[in-house]
This record gives C-alpha cells, sequence and structure tokens, in this order.
C-alpha cells in the first residue's frame, strides 16, 4: 500500500514495498529507444532521469541495502550496454564511477550518500527548532525540547530510528552557539571550538565521571567536572586550560543555536553529500578532464583510456572475451598501451602532436597522461594540451574502429593528422572565453604544423 507515492506499513516497510522504486526506474528504461546513444547521451539520462527516481523516497525512508544495490546493477547495466539485453562489458566498477569527478570518479549518484544526506535535513531541522506540523508531532512524540539538540537515542517508529542512524553525521558537521546551554552536550557538541571537547581532549573525556552532561548542568557546579580518577599534570593544564575558556562564553537566555559548518548559506543536503562521498584527496588530472574542449563522450572516453579501461583486444580478453585480441594494423597484441601510444600509427600522431605543441616527450603510457607533459604548466595551458590528448585519442580510436568494424583504412598519414586537426577545431567551440582564444591558438599550431607536413609531401 502507498500513499503519496511512499510506501505505508504498520510495522517496519519491507524490501518488497519499495519494488514500485525500481519498478518506475526499469519502466523508465523500457520507454527508451536509445540502441544508439553515446556514452555521453546514456550519463546524462541517468544523471537526470534514473538516478532523481528514488530521491524523494529516500528523504523520508532509509531503504534496504537491496534496493541499492538493485539501483545501482541498472544504472550500471544502462551506462556500458545501453537498454539491449545482450551482455556487455563492463570496464570499471560502478563504486569507482559513483565517485565524485573531482576526487576520481564520473560523478554518478551514490544513492546510499544521498539517502543519509537527504535523512540529514530532518536531523538538522530538530536541532534548530525549525516549526511545522512534522516537528511538532515528532517532538510531542518523543517528548522533545524545542531544539532537542541532545536528542538520545530512543526506539520510536521505523522514520524516527532512520533519522537517528545518521544523526552523528549531521551533528559531527554542526558547530553550537551557546544560549541558555541546556541542549548542548558539554563533550560531545562542539561549542566552545570548531571541534568537540570529547575530540580535543580525549585523556580527559574518557576519565569524566558524565559523559553527556550539557553545557549548563556544567556551568551551574561553576564550570566543575567530577573526574573518575585523579588528573596529572598534564590534564590538570589542559583542564584549567578548558575552564578558562568557558570562563569567556557568555551565557544568554534563550535558546541555543545551531550553525551547519559545511555551507555558509545554512543546511543543505547537497553539503552533507558531498562530504560523505569525497574521499579526501582531489585528484588534479581527472578534474580537468571534465573542463577539457570536448564533447561528453569525449570526455568520459578520455577518463577511460586514463584508466586503461577501454575496450582494447587484451582487456576484453581479460574479461573472458572470444575474439581475437591482436592488433589489426601490426598483428601484436591489444593492450590499451599498444593501441592508444605503441603501434606505429599511433606513435606517429603523438609525435606530430609533440612536435606541433612543442611537447617535451611524447606519450608513451596511459598513466602519463595529465602527468610529465602537463606537470608544470598553468591550468589554462595543461587543460589546452588535454584537449589536445582527447582529439589525439578519439582520432586513433576512430580510425582504429573504423578499420576494425567497416575495413576502412584512410588512404594516407595526412588524412589521420587532418581528422585530429578537425576535431580539435570543431570542439573549440565547446568552451567560452579565455580557454576558447587559448584551444584556438593550439589549433593554429595544430593546422599549422599538418600544412607544413602536407607540403612538403606534395613538394
Ligand atoms: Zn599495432
Amino acid at each position: 500500500m502507498t500513499y503519496l507515492g511512499l510506501p505505508v506499513h504498520h510495522s517496519k516497510p519491507r524490501v518488497s514495498d519499495f519494488g514500485n522504486i525500481i519498478h518506475k526506474v526499469e519502466k523508465k528504461l523500457a520507454s527508451w529507444k536509445c540502441g544508439h546513444l553515446s556514452f555521453g547521451g546514456r550519463m546524462v539520462l541517468i544523471n537526470s532521469c534514473l538516478s532523481s527516481i528514488p530521491l524523494y523516497c529516500m528523504s523520508v525512508f532509509r531503504l534496504p541495502d537491496s534496493v541499492h544495490v538493485q539501483l545501482d546493477r541498472i544504472r550500471s547495466r544502462f551506462f556500458w550496454g545501453g537498454t539491449q539485453n545482450d551482455k556487455k562489458f563492463h570496464m570499471a566498477n560502478w563504486k569507482s564511477l559513483c565517485r565524485p569527478k573531482n576526487d576520481g570518479g564520473m560523478g554518478f549518484l551514490d544513492t546510499r550518500a544521498m539517502n543519509c544526506a537527504l535523512l540529514g535535513k530532518w536531523v538538522f531541522n530538530i536541532l534548530s527548532g525549525k516549526q511545522g506540523l512534522c516537528y511538532d508531532l515528532m517532538r510531542r512524540k518523543y517528548n522533545l525540547r524545542e531544539n532537542a539538540l541532545g536528542m538520545n537515542y530512543t526506539k520510536g517508529s521505523c522514520f524516527w530510528n532512520n533519522i537517528q542512524n545518521v544523526k552523528s553525521l549531521v551533528m559531527g558537521n554542526c558547530k553550537f552557539e551557546v544560549g541558555r546551554g541546556d541542549s548542548i552536550r558539554f563533550w560531545e557538541d562542539a561549542w566552545l571550538d570548531d571541534l568537540p571537547l570529547k575530540i580535543k581532549c580525549f585523556g580527559l573525556y574518557k576519565v569524566c565521571s558524565v559523559q553527556g552532561a550539557s553545557v549548563c548542568s556544567i556551568k551551574q557546579d561553576g564550570w566543575f567536572c567530577l573526574f573518575r580518577r585523579s588528573l596529572n599534570n598534564f590534564e590538570i593544564l589542559q583542564w584549567e586550560d578548558v575552564v578558562g575558556k568557558c570562563l569567556e562564553v557568555s551565557m544568554k537566555e534563550e535558546s541555543d543555536k545551531v550553525v551547519w559548518m559545511l555551507n555558509r548559506n545554512g543546511f543543505s543536503s547537497k553539503s552533507l553529500y558531498h562530504w560523505l562521498v569525497f574521499g579526501g584527496i582531489v585528484d588534479d588530472r581527472c578534474r580537468l578532464v571534465w573542463r577539457v574542449a570536448a564533447p561528453l563522450k569525449v570526455k568520459i572516453f578520455l577518463w577511460l583510456v586514463m584508466h586503461g579501461k577501454i575496450q582494447a583486444g587484451e582487456q576484453l580478453k581479460n574479461r573472458g572475451w572470444w575474439g581475437d585480441p591482436f592488433c589489426k594494423w601490426c598483428g601484436e597484441m591489444e593492450s590499451v598501451n599498444h593501441l592508444m601510444f605503441q603501434c606505429s600509427l599511433s606513435r606517429l600522431l603523438w609525435c606530430f602532436v609533440r612536435d606541433a605543441m612543442g611537447w617535451q616527450r611524447s606519450l608513451t603510457d596511459y598513466r602519463q597522461i595529465g602527468g610529465i607533459q602537463l606537470g608544470s604548466m598553468s591550468a589554462k595551458k595543461r587543460l589546452v594540451s588535454l584537449g589536445m590528448v582527447a582529439a589525439g585519442a578519439w582520432t586513433i580510436w576512430v580510425t582504429r574502429n573504423d578499420f576494425v568494424f567497416n575495413n576502412k583504412i584512410p588512404s594516407n598519414v595526412h588524412v589521420i593528422l587532418y581528422r585530429l586537426t578537425n576535431f580539435v577545431a570543431q570542439w573549440m567551440h565547446l568552451v567560452k572565453g579565455s580557454r576558447r582564444k587559448a584551444m584556438m591558438e593550439g589549433f593554429a599550431l595544430l593546422r599549422a604544423r599538418t600544412d607544413q607536413l602536407a607540403r612538403a609531401r606534395s613538394g
């Protein structure tokens, strides 16, 4: 049974109650006739349609893991193979694609993290004393104070238990401004500083007799706290320091306030989501990929090349493919590096780009992309160079596929070089301002070099 599209159940909803989400996603997929969509088109459809279907339900319920697994499976299958039923190779695992673009992933929605971030909104609203029918109801049912910051765990409805589960995620990113101090926990909440005392003075916290005490109760005792054993010299100094800071705090006759630390403009589920999915390291190489002057499908292709995940013979063979894994040009094993950088045609193309762009070295390995060539350049120059790498890699891929699938061989090498220059010319209109100007300069260099080679040949 559903009400307003959400499952209604007298006890905890079962997995089958969320079947309508999966059903909706599958129905959406079935309505698409997109056998010929590129990776880029499929990425857009996943982000704009498939990933957003469960959002409404996720803002109220914590979906069972099996529903997340099914959502991942459907989106992953669609990304790698479209709506056709035949088996396609998944070249990278879905989890790595769900990492943010800055973090080296493709930025698909991580539904588990988004689920927590959406439920976190309820926690924050309760903490910040938001008024409204739902909140009043919850305050009365669970006997909460106006802004029940120290919500203790009490068992309740499925909804209540779910938001209790994400409580620590939200409270860990909040800072509290002291009013009366009756709803701030002295040790566990961040109120003196950006960090809770529990973390700053873990030794003291471990031996204090009352964990979870409110700021106002400690204040009433004259900033006195009972410890389970006598403190050593270091701990005494630490505690005196804490008390010194406490004495500077002026308490007011008003409710305590909560401040969201991840976003200046107040709480947003988006900021919590980004905090949840951020892996800690910004991958500059991958971050730039999404800004190069190229269509989305080429950016995705470049990402795959940089991770050694394109469907070259060797990569497919490792995944149990039965076809011929050897290079059709030269008969060697077709690995990503062979196809992209080491086969004679590719070597020639990268030497051409190196000479035209004035690179120190030509590319010989996919792990070098965005590394050696671009290390010391300014961000704009790196983007131009990466744009050339995208055009070069795409030229090789298109030429190779034309040969493998249509048996078409370019009449001479100049055709391939002009193809490369034409890609750069077409794509530079996809960026604006100074980036386009920089791309145009890069294009002029490529074009001059191509013409020079063509003249030398005819002359
Ligand atoms: Zn080859």
